[in-house]
């Protein structure tokens, strides 16, 4: 491992001032993504600037909402009774991530900014975009089962690794950002971005900036929400597929509103917007299920390995929404 410098932050303001100062500084979180792709030397950065020490409350909003620290640890997030009680897919989507001691460990905001999981990404021989711009991408004609269905370019086919931003972007959760211009707040779906011709930039933020806290809006007391995540093992791997699902029922049976996002298809959390449109204010069933699954896919684009992925989408999101719907289906 590169040598580096290592700084413990009193206050969010500190730790941006520091990383304001210092060339080559990130912010540590839990280390759990971070300290391993320095082992690898993907990463080496020259100083470590610790930010798991900071505020890691969890707080109601006047809106009905949540707002959650930055530093709050996974496992304290899906523990929490109002996230268990009121947003069922959040906890869902963090408990099926990683492992007990991972989650006990990683940060919110680290969950958020964990890198792709792409084999050619962590393998220093071969070529890849995201971590030597200009070099070209081994995974597009190479084994790429996991990688992108959606959204993907011709230099870089990566997926966006996290269960917890899954959910998040089908709460519509908003990111509180400080840094050395001031603060401000980026829906989530706003946070990551698509490769295009910069696949080595993974997200919208500014250099330095750090991540305070994620807010959840309110939900209606008719809203129901869950997780639904596919993968190859049972336990301690990431989303082939996952679909985040919150929907609001009217009492006729048809979809008051309804908010969808998939994992593991594309470069960032994909809000299923297609879909949503096609089961607003139809009625709840089967059927419109499959059609709104139909209009989300209809653009997906398969590698050599990863056709499958379309078909398995378009059923994880006909069963999750049917997990929603209970015996109207
Ligand atoms: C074996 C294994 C299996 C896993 N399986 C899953 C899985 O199934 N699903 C899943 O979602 N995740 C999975 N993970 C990933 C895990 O969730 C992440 O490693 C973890 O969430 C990262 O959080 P952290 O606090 O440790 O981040 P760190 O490693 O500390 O940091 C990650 C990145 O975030 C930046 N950062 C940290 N905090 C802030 C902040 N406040 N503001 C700005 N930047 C910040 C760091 O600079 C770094 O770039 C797995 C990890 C491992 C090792
Ligand atoms: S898919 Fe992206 S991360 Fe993977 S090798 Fe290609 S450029 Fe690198």
């Amino acid at each position: 491992m590169t040598p580096f410098q290592f700084q413990r932050a009193a206050d969010s303001a500190g730790a941006v001032q520091a990383a304001a100062a210092l060339t080559g500084a990130r912010y540590l979180g839990g280390g759990t993504n971070l300290v391993d792709l320095m082992r690898e030397g993907i990463e080496q950065p020259a100083t470590l600037i610790d930010v798991s020490g900071l505020p890691a409350g969890i707080e109601e909003t006047p809106e009905g909402g949540l707002i959650i620290d930055a530093a709050v640890r996974n496992t304290a997030l899906a523990e929490h009774r109002g996230v268990r009680e009121r947003y069922p897919v959040l906890a869902r989507a963090i408990l099926s991530g990683a492992s007990g001691q991972i989650r006990n460990m990683a940060t919110v905001g680290g969950n958020l900014l964990q890198r792709t999981r792409c084999t050619y990404f962590y393998d220093e021989a071969a070529r890849c975009n995201k971590r030597m711009p200009g070099t070209g991408c081994d995974a597009r004609e190479g084994f790429n089962r996991i990688h992108a269905i959606l959204g993907a370019s011709e230099g870089c086919v990566a997926t966006h690794p996290s269960d917890m931003c899954v959910a998040l972007a089908a709460l519509g959760a908003l990111v509180h950002l400080e840094g050395a211009g001031g603060r401000r707040t980026l829906p989530i779906v706003d946070l990551h971005r698509l490769p295009g011709d910069r696949p080595d930039v993974d997200t919208e933020l500014r250099p330095g900036e750090l991540i305070t806290a994620v807010e959840l809006p309110g939900l209606g007391s008719a809203a129901r929400s869950t997780y639904r995540k596919v993968r190859d093992r049972a336990s301690y791997a990431f989303a082939l597929v996952s679909v985040a699902a919150v929907l609001d029922l009217a009492p006729d049976g048809t979809v008051r509103d309804v908010r969808l996002a998939l994992g593991g298809v594309a470069h960032k959390p994909w809000r299923a917007l297609r879909a949503e449109a096609a089961l607003r204010g139809r009625p709840a069933n089967a059927e419109t299920f499959r059609v709104a699954a139909e209009a989300e896919l209809a653009d997906a684009r398969p590698l050599r390995d990863n056709a499958f992925k379309i078909e398995l989408a378009r059923r994880v999101i006909v069963t999750t929404l049917g997990d929603l719907t209970g015996d109207r289906i």
